[in-house]
């Protein structure tokens, strides 16, 4: 056995979740980078047909593109 002092074990119990930490934190950086364009669609639900849909525009209300019913969003 490889034999191991107190402080090394300690740093290594430190750092370890440590870096882990990091790497997530990169992981969700780099993620949001991505994600402003999908959080300004709108979501809707068609009341017609139920189809759910997203557009990119910020209106209060668009036509489903399967039937062409008016719906108000559900998510903006
Ligand atoms: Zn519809």
């Amino acid at each position: 056995m490889i034999p191991l002092q107190l402080g090394t074990l300690l740093v290594f119990f430190v750092s370890v979740p440590l870096l882990i930490t990091v790497i997530l934190a990169l992981f969700y950086g780099i993620r949001s980078w991505h994600r402003p364009g999908r959080e300004r669609e709108n979501i809707y639900e068609c009341a017609e047909c139920n189809h759910v849909y997203a557009f990119a525009r910020s209106r209060p209300m668009d036509r489903c593109p399967r039937c062409g019913h008016l719906n108000e969003a559900v998510r903006t």
